[in-house]
């Protein structure tokens, strides 16, 4: 004998019920076959929905009927397009006792529990029906027992709890006489002992299947489903779960009690009694292989076997000083909640008995907080205890496995990951067979934490990194174009997964959960939403992602402002924008401190010398232990190109003007020919020598007249620059004279710092410096003669792309 369920969704279109007919059919070529349906999918629901409205007065109950009448007449008529009429009739019968029962609800108003069973029955009675007179039509030997005849339960409407006895009795007596080769059984559904209708709670067709296999002691019990097993984690929420081969019954009876839905959790107790293996199928595709629940769950090792989540939870507290030491407080709190009949899901209770704290659903809040308060009335009165505590919108993530007391370090593994995604933890539990560690958290979060869990506990060897990018202009596009073509190569070998996740320019801003498609993502643009900085920093936070890395290509103020609230969520941040860090101490120091504080990357090698790892090598140097005892630097590509064009036959503004067309100054180029830029470039690198330095303390001489400086436009300092023309000769002949060469340079010595053009003989490192190259010499008491050298391009669209992306690695490698 055979014992298959089908689920919702398995029976959900003539489609699928055609699918299950095959399968049928195959299996009973070999041996009797007993199938269990649900309803079609959704039609549980939309019956409720229909209920609630009616109860409500809600006219509109009456549509619903009608779509759950038009669904079922339509699989009746796709099945069996013809010589119908009389299975019709039928259909139409019944539909119309579920209209009248709807009508009554409608006019008395109330949908007691009772009747809601009533109501809900139809779904399996209507799927059964239609299943089992398809069967018959295509000349199968097929019969459809109501299993309200031979399922008896106690009068807890809703949720029946079954009378194994008699049901047993009831199930075996009708089997032994059975001569049909396939019996259609409607799941859910059964009656208490007193011959009312009852349900056995919601998903509870695969507790009825359960219970005739066990009743039957069949071989195995299949449940075949719209998915290839449990998996690692819900698929809806974890795009890369797994279907988990094997489990133990136990783990399974975990997993599902919290919240894995794919098995009802009753379903496993009456399995694991007759000791009969269950296996999950997909309807969809009968050829994956599905999970087989059984006596050993063993599989490959892993410790962890899944992760299930239950959302809407609220926390319920009760504490106070008169509970330490006074036997009895938590047996009157766990009576008061049996009698209401509140299931408790989570206990936590902290070793001074102080405080007792429990996790209930939210639908229990109200009632569980005046029950409990009135129980401790008096104690409350006294002082002894506090009234309780509530807190909602909780969820609860549970990590699940036999193997798990063997292993140490998971719970300090999974409190990590989740800390380290700034995903705070309301109360712990783990049982004491170590099979389950739970978490409680926001519901908010769930999401988040379960992708990060299953990242730490499943893909271990694969890191997502979420990047998010403002000011997507010459050196944005190039970043794209670089994570784009290096993708693969990082996820194979640094196993790291870059995905970019949002993107802004001045107008607009595009996301995609899934990473954004890099073939044509210019073109998304089009159909973008208006961008502003808040509303991105608000659509980050609300995606609410593991590893998440902001971006920030732009140079304006506002953007370096957010840096902060970016850290504060544990957000990393990487900035080409150098505002923030040439800001005051107190701001710099300040983001640095959140960056630890919240564990969250902030990098920003691209503010000194574009791509060059100028930043990175100081900082190795000093976490080294050395001692920089001097840097000497050209740090300024434009003003080194337009010392390295300017001569006696290249007039300066001519060569200005030049550097600006080329793309080689800011769109002002006074804060590059002032030597403010460069002042800047040097501050950072004193403040990440562990320097306490603010921009003034920086003396820069400027090579500008006082004219030029006080200009007042970029035009009117055009006009001065021609009018200096003298003095900027003068400059170039004096260096000429000394066989020198003009470069801008930046000093760190002593403790003092200072930027101004110098003139480089020859034979000096910078004498022969090219373009727009920049470079960087470190004196240390290790490199004490010859200093540390970093040269190369300091600017271009490429160059700083790629240091941004060093950066996002340096993150993804961390
Ligand atoms: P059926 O109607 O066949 O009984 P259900 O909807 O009750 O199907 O259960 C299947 C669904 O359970 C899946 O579509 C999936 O969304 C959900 N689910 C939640 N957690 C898990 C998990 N760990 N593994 C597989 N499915 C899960
Ligand atoms: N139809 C019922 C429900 O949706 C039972 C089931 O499908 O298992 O809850
Ligand atoms: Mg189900």
């Amino acid at each position: 004998m055979n014992v298959l369920k089908f689920g919702g969704t398995s029976v959900g279109s003539a489609k699928n019920i055609n699918n299950v007919i095959t399968i049928l059919d195959n299996y009973a070529k070999d041996d009797a076959v007993i199938c269990v349906v649900s309803a079609v999918g959704g039609i549980t629901d939309k019956l409720l929905k229909a209920g609630e409205l009616a109860q409500e007065k809600d006219e509109n109950y009456s549509s619903e009927f009608d779509t759950i009448a038009q669904k079922h007449h339509s699989i009746l008529s796709e099945l069996i397009p013809t010589g119908n009429e009389k299975i019709v009739a039928h259909l139409t019968e019944t539909l119309q006792e579920l209209k009248h029962l709807l009508d009554g609800i409608f006019l008395i108003n109330e949908l007691s529990p009772k009747t809601s069973d009533k109501l809900l029955s139809f779904g399996e009675l209507l799927s059964s029906f239609i299943i089992a007179e398809t069967m018959k039509k295509r000349g199968m030997d097929c019969l459809r027992k109501n299993s309200q005849e031979l399922i008896v339960t106690n009068s807890n409407f809703t949720k029946g709890e079954v009378v194994f006895d008699s049901t047993n009795t009831n199930i075996t007596n009708y089997f032994s006489k059975a001569t049909q080769r396939i019996t259609i059984l409607p799941g859910f559904i059964s009656k208490s002992t007193s011959g009312e209708q009852t349900t056995l709670g919601r998903g509870g067709s695969d507790f009825t299947a359960a219970i005739v296999a066990s009743a039957l002691k069949v071989n195995q019990l299949e449940v075949w489903t719209d998915v290839s097993g449990m998996f690692t984690a819900n698929p809806k929420l974890v795009k890369q779960a797994i279907p988990i081969k094997k489990l133990s019954y136990q783990e399974a009876m975990e997993l599902s009690h919290f919240g894995a839905k794919v098995l009802y959790a009753p379903t496993v107790q009456p399995a694991l009694d007759a000791e009969i293996p269950i296996l999950i199928k997909n309807t969809l595709k009968p050829n994956d292989e599905g999970t087989l629940i059984s006596t050993s769950g063993e599989e490959n090792g892993l410790a962890v076997k899944g992760i299930s989540h239950i959302s809407n939870i609220s926390l319920i507290t009760l504490q106070g000083s008169g509970m330490v030491g006074i036997p009895g407080f938590s047996k009157r709190l766990f009576e008061t909640l049996a009698n209401e009949k509140i299931n408790i899901i989570l206990i936590t209770q902290a070793s001074s008995e102080h405080s007792i704290c429990l996790g209930i659903d939210e639908n229990n809040v109200d009632a569980a907080k005046l029950a409990v308060d009135s129980t401790f009335e008096y104690e409350i009165s006294l002082h002894k205890i506090d009234p309780i505590i509530i807190e909602n919108d909780l969820s609860i993530v549970a990590l699940v496995g036999d193997n798990m007391k063997n292993h140490q370090g998971i719970s300090g593994k999974m409190f990590r990951s989740l800390g380290k995604n700034n995903i705070n933890i309301r109360a712990i539990a783990q049982g004491a067979s170590e099979r389950n560690i739970s978490a409680v958290i926001a519901n908010k979060d769930v999401k988040k934490a379960l992708n990060t869990l299953h990242e730490s506990f499943f893909e271990v060897k694969t890191k997502r990194l979420n990047v998010f990018i403002t000011g997507v202009g010459n050196v944005g596009e190039k970043l794209i174009d670089q994570i784009q073509q290096q993708h693969s190569f990082l996820k194979k070998k640094l196993k790291i997964d870059v995905k970019i996740v949002g993107m802004a320019n001045s107008r607009k801003m595009v996301f995609n959960e899934d990473g954004i498609d890099l073939d044509n993502w210019a073109a998304q643009f089009h159909y973008a939403d208006k961008s502003s900085l808040r509303g991105f920093f608000d659509k980050v936070i609300a995606l609410n992602l593991r590893n998440s890395i902001f971006v920030d290509i732009t140079a304006d103020e506002a953007v370096a402002n957010l840096y902060d609230e970016y850290l504060r969520q544990s957000i990393a941040v990487v900035a080409c924008n150098k505002i923030a860090c040439a800001s005051s101490y107190k701001n710099y120091i300040n983001l640095k401190r959140l960056s630890l504080k919240y564990n969250a990357p902030f990098l920003f090698e691209t503010n000194v010398g574009a791509g060059l790892p100028i930043i990175n090598t100081l900082n190795n140097l000093v976490a080294s232990g050395d001692k920089v005892t001097s840097i000497e630097a050209v740090l300024s590509g434009s003003l080194n190109f337009v010392f390295n064009n300017f001569s006696n036959k290249n007039n300066f503004h001519d060569t200005v003007k030049r550097a600006q067309f080329e793309g080689y100054t800011e769109p002002d180029p006074r804060i590059d020919l002032s030597g403010i830029d460069v002042a800047r470039k040097l501050l950072i690198l004193a403040r990440e020598n562990g320097m306490v330095m603010e921009i003034e303390d920086i003396e820069n001489n400027s090579f500008l007249t006082k004219d030029n400086l006080e200009s007042n436009s970029v035009d009117d300092f055009y006009d001065t620059l021609s009018a200096s023309e003298a003095h900027f000769q003068n400059l170039y002949a004096s260096a000429k004279k000394n066989n020198c060469q003009l470069k801008y340079v930046a000093e760190l010595k002593k403790g003092k710092a200072k930027v101004g053009l110098k003139e480089i003989p020859k034979g000096h490192p910078f004498y022969n410096l090219e373009g727009k190259d920049n470079i960087v010499m470190f004196h240390t008491e290790r490199y004490p003669e010859q200093p540390l050298i970093v040269k190369g391009a300091g600017a271009g669209a490429d160059v700083t792309a790629s240091g941004l992306f060093a950066d996002i690695i340096r993150i993804g490698n961390n």
